[in-house]
């Protein structure tokens, strides 16, 4: 599932339900904060097939991060309080969830990270928080962290600050400032299925808002068009359905100008147990998490293969095909479209091929320039994935 967008039972100190009693050290609680924080995606952290929700070998708070430029490094990802006012249905630290809750101070959290960044190489940090007494006052305490880092101990790499829902336009503006990226999970796709969800938070106010303003200040001209934004749906939590989702990751991508755009399966009891949906999701327990299969490939095919949000096959119920992935839907819908000619095609139908990904259409531009490709076997691809690719193209 999915929410740590942000995480208050007033001074939580050191202890903690289901942990050793007495005064725990910052190190105890950061390894319980970093591990609540793995309900947050947006950070491309374990963005692999395999790793979605897997933390790093390599420490209990570090987990796999995909770089922007390809390959993987670890990053620290944690909160700085796992309490919250808020009592989000879908999620797992709502105020009234009974877990164990503790918090950093900004000092602290720089530290660690700084030894961990000496240490083991990581690439960066992700912060994120419940809310702890209101929006700005956690904006302010993430922000902290941050401005210690760079002033203090003059760290130059990557920094993740979660944008808390509902904070005002300086405490944003502060934490663009200082971050490398910049999140806030947007949840639902729209104000009718937020509020199924959230009492607390107003939609246009809470989330919408802040999300306008992040694309404004880092829209190209400005002054902070280096920092990148990224979101989250949940999925499954709303009885929301698939194209209602495709609709607002093509507002955001196309309109808003977001960077990357995450999924996260909404896991029955990690929330309350009325959240909406939830008989659609106990009727197939693995459902979500299809659905969150075929989101990431629908993003794919937005962001990489020239595919706009309206062209992606839907059943009756607007929901995808959760039997194939939809660029093989789409093909199926189109026959009049094949077969594709790889000496002729331009790039953007081949990229409608079944098998083709946007690498392989590069080895074949560049190829039939020295001449033409006489056969699909000259392709670098092998097994099933060429079988598929000889139904959609010819060697023309
Ligand atoms: S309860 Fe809501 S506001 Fe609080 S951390 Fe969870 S998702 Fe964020």
């Amino acid at each position: 599932m999915d929410g740590t967008c942000c995480l208050q039972h007033s001074d939580i100190g050191a202890t903690m339900k289901g942990m050793k009693s007495g005064p725990l050290d910052a190190k105890d609680r950061l390894k319980v904060l970093a591990e609540d924080s793995r309900y947050d995606l947006s950070c491309a952290c374990g963005t692999g097939e395999e790793d979605r929700r897997k933390r790093g070998g390599n420490g209990k708070w570090l987990y796999p991060l995909s770089l922007p430029r390809g390959g993987y490094s670890l990053i620290l990802k944690t909160l700085l309080s796992n309490a919250c006012v808020n009592n989000c249905k879908y999620c797992p630290l709502r105020s009234d969830s009974d877990v164990r809750r503790c918090m950093l101070q900004p000092e602290e959290v720089a530290r660690l990270f700084m030894e961990y960044q000496g240490r083991a190489g990581v690439f960066g940090l992700f912060l994120s928080s419940g809310v702890i007494r209101n929006p700005d006052h956690t904006m302010d305490r993430i922000n902290a962290v941050a401005r210690i880092l760079r002033r203090r101990y003059r760290y130059r790499g990557y920094i993740h600050l979660k944008i808390i829902p509902g904070a005002s336009d300086g405490a944003i503006e502060d934490a663009v400032s200082l971050a490398s990226a910049v999140s806030l999970n947007i949840e639902t796709p729209g104000r009718r299925h937020f509020e199924k969800l959230s009492a607390e938070k107003d939609y246009d106010r809470d989330i919408l808002r802040p999300l306008k303003l992040m694309s404004r200040l880092t829209a190209r001209g400005m002054p902070y068009s280096r920092v990148k934004c990224t979101s989250q749906f949940i999925v499954g939590a709303s009885e929301e359905n698939d194209g209602e989702i495709i609709s607002s990751m093509s507002g955001l991508y196309d309109r808003l100008r977001f960077s990357r755009l995450y999924f996260s399966a909404y896991q029955k009891g990690l929330g309350t147990s009325d959240v909406p949906g939830e008989k659609r999701i106990l009727s197939s327990a693995e459902e979500p998490f299809i659905r969150e299969h075929r989101l990431y490939q629908v993003d794919f095919l937005l962001r990489k293969y020239g595919f706009e949000g309206s062209e992606i096959p839907l059943d009756s119920e607007g929901n995808l095909l959760l039997d194939r992935d939809p660029k093989q839907a789409w093909a199926d819908s189109h026959p009049e479209f094949y077969p594709v000619r790889i000496n002729r095609a331009e790039r953007d139908d081949l990229l409608r091929v079944p098998g083709l990904g946007p690498e392989t259409v590069s080895w074949i531009m560049q190829n039939r320039r020295d001449g033409r490709i006489s056969r699909l076997d000259h392709l670098p691809v092998r097994g099933k994935r060429l079988e598929t690719i000889k139904r959609y193209a010819v060697a023309e």
